[in-house]
């Protein structure tokens, strides 16, 4: 039996290494939420809600999930018993939504519960991998010379395929020279719903660059991507149009996407993630673990995840040294040859929170007790 007896909201900044914009938005500065659990024995775990300032990429933010987390889901899991994390998610379950907040103090409960148990979360999510493979992401580039030197670097570095944010007008011009220039490099690109149904001619232009997938075309319905997706010979991959195991069961079954894009953060948890997995991989369906430029507790998270049999396809998982110059985490979490090691062998989320950067980085401070 669980209870957990102090709980605590921290939010810690920091700074990416390379400006990010999507088409959806743009970054330099991250706020995200880290999220403490002890229990009555004074074990540890901690959780990240890796949240965003603005509301463009799934609606929620950071003020949003502090909210969330402060004023309705630590009141209903503090000093309240539980044994497994179905129980802990059936004591949230009142919440609608609100994903990634969740996420957060549910990774805690995962950590918590590996830390107790002296096992890996890798090892109770059922993963089999010792280590992952990823591609990594690059925002938009309207700079050729600048987008050709990222891509050397990142190739450079070992990672084995190339994801492109595009955008109307930063589309077509920009496949035709980067093919130009990596002819055979594994490329997908993502336009975070900048299109529309009426643009299917255009992006019926994208099938001749030999893309792995186009990711979250369109700003619109499941049935409006399953018409595309018949046009298209690209396959198309969903993401935010997905924000549980039930969307991507509905997904798939009108045939709206042919990958998935599995991010725990915008499902709720690594509980409803498992479950997406699971339904996808009885499919045959291709998934890749997403990220969002999770500091290291997320990250870790995001590595136990991966393990897990169905992720065929490199994610997004890179180094934490692509994205910050220091990460909270020790050891940090760093690619070779574009492959990542899972901590199997470490329990709970196996990458320690370094209190002293927390601290350094930390904005506010919220606690609870029972
Ligand atoms: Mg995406």
């Amino acid at each position: 039996m669980m209870r957990i007896a102090r709980a605590s909201l921290h939010e810690v900044t920091n700074v990416l290494v390379d400006p990010f914009r999507s088409s959806s938005h743009a970054t330099r500065e991250l706020q995200h939420i880290l999220v403490r659990i002890e229990d009555e024995g004074g074990a540890i775990g901690w959780g990240e809600a890796p949240t965003m300032r603005d509301p463009f990429y799934i609606g929620e933010t950071t003020e949003t999930a502090w909210h969330i987390l402060r004023d309705f889901l630590f009141p209903m899991v503090v000093g309240r018993p539980w044994e497994t994390i179905e129980q802990l998610a059936a004591l949230m379950a009142p919440v609608k939504g609100n994903t990634v907040a969740r996420s957060g103090l549910e990774m805690a409960a995962w950590d918590l519960l590996g830390r107790s148990q002296g096992r890996s979360v890798a090892d109770l999510l059922g993963g089999t991998r010792d280590e992952i493979h990823s591609g990594f992401a690059l925002g938009i580039e309207p700079d050729s010379g600048r987008l050709f030197e990222l891509i050397d670097r990142y190739l450079d570095q070992g990672y084995r395929r190339v994801k492109l944010k595009v955008a109307p007008g930063l589309d077509l011009d920009v496949l035709e020279r980067v093919r130009a220039r990596f002819p055979s490099v594994p490329l997908m690109v993502d336009a975070n719903a900048a299109y529309s149904p009426s643009d299917t001619d255009h992006l019926r232009g994208f099938d001749q660059y030999d893309l792995m997938m186009i990711e979250e075309p369109l700003d619109a319905d499941l049935f409006a991507h399953a018409e595309l997706q018949r046009a298209l010979r690209t396959p198309i991959c969903l993401d935010e149009s997905l924000r549980s195991a039930g969307d991507a069961r509905g997904a798939l079954r009108l045939g709206s996407c042919r990958v998935v894009s599995v991010k725990l953060a915008r499902l709720g948890g690594l509980l409803e993630a498992v479950r997406t997995h699971d339904i996808c991989r009885a499919q045959g369906i291709p998934i890749w673990c997403g990220g969002m430029h999770d500091f290291g507790i997320a990250r870790a998270a995001n590595l136990a995840l991966a393990s897990l049999p169905g992720f065929t396809i490199p994610g997004d998982v890179s180094g934490s040294d692509k994205y910050f110059e220091e990460d909270i985490v020790d050891p940090p979490i760093t690619a070779h040859g574009g492959a990542l090691a899972v901590p199997r062998s470490r329990p709970g989320l196996g990458h320690e929170p370094v209190l002293e950067r927390i601290a350094r980085r930390t904005v506010r401070i919220h606690e609870a007790r029972a």
